[in-house]
Order: structure tokens, then C-alpha cells, then sequence
């Protein structure tokens, strides 16, 4: 299997297809998603990314009128998930590995573990706050951002372990990282938010993938600001296609990402729900056209595990 920064020097300038998955919620069945992903694979996807999902608190209220704290996992599975997907597809797979609830043990461990299934790529995250704490918190002697996260890794890949003193055995992961054209939304300014993205890479991340957003002129804006600040890695734009009229409202509050008019006037115009999927299709389409033109390295979709709208846009643009 190979490295996403090799799939791309050996596509040689030609723009290849990827896409994102979820684990499928606890319970569920994971057929649903092979046959999602046996739908995409004629487009030859040289990866899959497959998402990681941090724990989730509920309360419940006891029997003594007091409150009860419980930890729930809904969409575990992740690294299972990217050996299975890696064997049964013969594709490489990119697990994504957080911060958030991760000790700096717990991060070596699960990296030993992707290294023992043959998984050489990464995609390093700070992860979001957990809903019930508000900001984010690292874990006692956790990574507290992605770029921690990164030089962690990096470290493993020189045969540095946390504990061990005598020469080990050097991993070898290639590491990408995320980055948001409208800026994240925690970011002090676009200016900071740039300059921490630049020490990611400083730190070893070989690749960017982009967080999604709907004008492309602010993916080409600010990949010409990477440039000026000396960033020089790839950078690979996310997609999503909007399905629903609530995603007018709901994407731009969680993404923190800007409507384009146009779109939105579309979306408005449209009177059924299949019209306005096929609106988000059509859009998807037309922005996967400008940046294939533009010669991006990787056009990545958001499937959210379902591949309908994903395959038509693909096909399309393939
Ligand atoms: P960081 O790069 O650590 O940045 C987080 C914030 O801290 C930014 O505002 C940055 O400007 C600031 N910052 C960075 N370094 C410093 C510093 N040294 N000092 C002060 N401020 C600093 N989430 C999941 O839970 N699971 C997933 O699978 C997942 N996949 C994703 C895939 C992609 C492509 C993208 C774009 C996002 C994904 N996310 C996922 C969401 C991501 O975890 C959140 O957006 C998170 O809030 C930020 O993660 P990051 O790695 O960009 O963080």
C-alpha cells in the first residue's frame, strides 16, 4: 500500500478522486456502507478517509434525585473499519486520530496498532470540543493541538517513543492535517489561524485537506496565501454536496463557512425536496469542474456514508 503524498506524485498533475466515510452508528449494519463504497470505486479512489468519534456524555437522573454522568461511544470502530475497508477494497485507507480524549500513551498505542494493520497514513486532528464541556480540553498529558498531535507522530516515525530509551523501531506514517479557507472558527484571526497551520507542517504534515466550502473562490484565495506564507504541501479541497434547504442554515452555524447568493437563490427557488438535492448536486458538479480545470491534486467528498449524490457528481466530473 502507498502514502497519500505518493499517490499524488505518481498521479503526476492529473486529479484524482477520494472520499470520507463515517463509521456507521452502533447497532448498524456495515453492509449498507461496503455497498456506499462498492458504488464509488469505479472512480479508482487511491484512499478513503475514515472519521473518528469521540465520546459523547448523557445524563440520566438517578434514583436518589441526583444526576448521572454516562459515557457513550455511538460510531466507534474506526481503525477496525479502515483494515477492513483496506483488505476488502485493495485501497489504502486514512484513519482520522484526535487529541481530544487521547492521553499521549493512548495515542501511541492506537498509532503501534495502525502500524501493525500495514496503515501508513494519518489524518491528524485536534478533534471538537465534547458538546457537554463547551471549549475544548486535551487530557491530562494529552496533545493539546493537532500540531502536538503531529510532532508526536513524527517522533514515532524517528523511533521515539515516549518511554523507551533504547533504539526503536521507526513507523512510517504519512501525515496530513486539516484547514479551513474561511477560517476555524476558534482562530484568533485568519492571520494566526495560517501561522498554526504552518507549523503543522513545519512539524511533519505532509498534506492539507480542506475543511468543505461551497465558493471556490475562497479555496483558491487562500491557497495563494499558503503560498505566500511558505506553504508548500498539497492542498486538497473537501466537498460536500448540500442536500437539504435546512443545510442553508445548519452547515454555515457548524462549519463556519459563508452561503454563497447565488446558491442560496437556487435552493430557494427549487419546490421539493428532490429539487433542491439536485440544486447541491449541480453545485457540486460545477465546483468540481472549476477546480479539476485548475488542476487540483485531489478533489475529496464528504459522503457521510451514502454514496447517490456523490456518484452522480463524480461521474460527471471523472
Ligand atoms: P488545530 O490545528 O489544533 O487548530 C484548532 C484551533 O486552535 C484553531 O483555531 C487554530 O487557529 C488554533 N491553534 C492551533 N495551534 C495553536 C497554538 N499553538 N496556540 C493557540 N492556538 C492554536 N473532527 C472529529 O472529531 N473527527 C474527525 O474525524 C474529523 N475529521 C475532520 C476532517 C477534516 C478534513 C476537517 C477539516 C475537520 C475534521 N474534524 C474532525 C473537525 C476538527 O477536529 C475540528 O475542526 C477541530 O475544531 C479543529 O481541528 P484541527 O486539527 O484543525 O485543530
Amino acid at each position: 500500500m502507498a502514502k497519500i503524498i505518493d499517490h499524488i506524485r505518481k498521479a503526476s498533475g492529473k486529479t484524482l478522486f477520494s472520499f470520507e466515510i463515517l463509521p456507521p452508528l452502533k447497532g448498524q449494519n456495515i453492509d449498507n456502507l461496503f455497498s456506499a463504497i462498492e458504488d464509488l470505486m469505479p472512480f479508482d479512489p487511491p484512499f478513503i478517509d475514515v472519521t473518528y468519534h469521540r465520546e459523547e456524555f448523557i445524563t440520566k437522573p438517578t434514583a436518589n434525585g441526583g444526576v448521572e454522568k454516562i459515557v457513550r461511544y455511538k460510531r466507534p470502530g474506526t481503525v477496525a473499519l479502515c483494515a477492513a475497508i483496506m483488505h476488502r477494497f485493495k485501497v489504502d485507507t486514512v484513519p482520522h486520530i484526535l487529541c481530544g480524549g487521547f492521553t499521549k500513551e493512548d495515542t501511541e498505542n492506537a498509532l503501534v496498532e495502525l502500524d501493525f494493520l500495514g496503515i501508513d497514513n494519518v489524518l491528524a486532528l485536534r478533534g471538537d470540543p465534547v458538546k457537554a464541556e463547551g471549549s475544548f480540553r486535551a487530557e491530562p498529558n494529552g496533545n493539546r493541538y493537532a500540531s502536538e498531535l503531529v510532532c508526536q507522530i513524527r517522533d514515532l516515525n524517528q523511533g521515539q517513543y515516549l518511554h523507551e530509551e533504547l533504539a526503536m523501531k521507526k513507523t512510517d506514517f504519512c501525515i496530513g492535517v486539516a484547514a479551513y479557507p474561511e477560517v476555524h472558527m476558534e482562530a484568533l484571526s485568519s492571520e494566526k489561524d495560517l501561522e498554526y497551520l504552518k507549523n503543522k507542517v513545519d512539524m511533519g504534515a505532509e498534506y492539507i485537506v480542506t475543511q468543505m466550502f461551497f465558493d471556490n473562490e475562497k479555496y483558491f484565495q487562500f491557497v495563494e496565501k499558503c503560498k505566500k506564507a511558505g506553504i508548500n504541501v498539497p492542498i486538497i479541497p473537501g466537498l460536500k454536496p448540500l442536500v437539504t434547504k435546512k443545510h442553508l442554515e445548519v452547515l454555515p452555524k457548524i462549519f463556519h463557512l459563508e452561503m454563497p447568493q447565488d446558491l442560496i437563490k437556487e435552493v430557494n427557488r427549487a419546490t421539493t425536496d428532490q429539487a433542491v438535492a439536485q440544486v447541491g448536486i449541480d453545485w457540486c458538479v460545477f465546483q468540481s469542474r472549476e477546480l479539476k480545470k485548475a488542476g487540483v491534486p485531489v478533489l475529496h467528498y464528504y459522503t457521510m456514508s451514502k454514496s447517490p449524490a456523490v456518484k452522480e457528481i463524480a461521474s460527471k466530473v471523472f
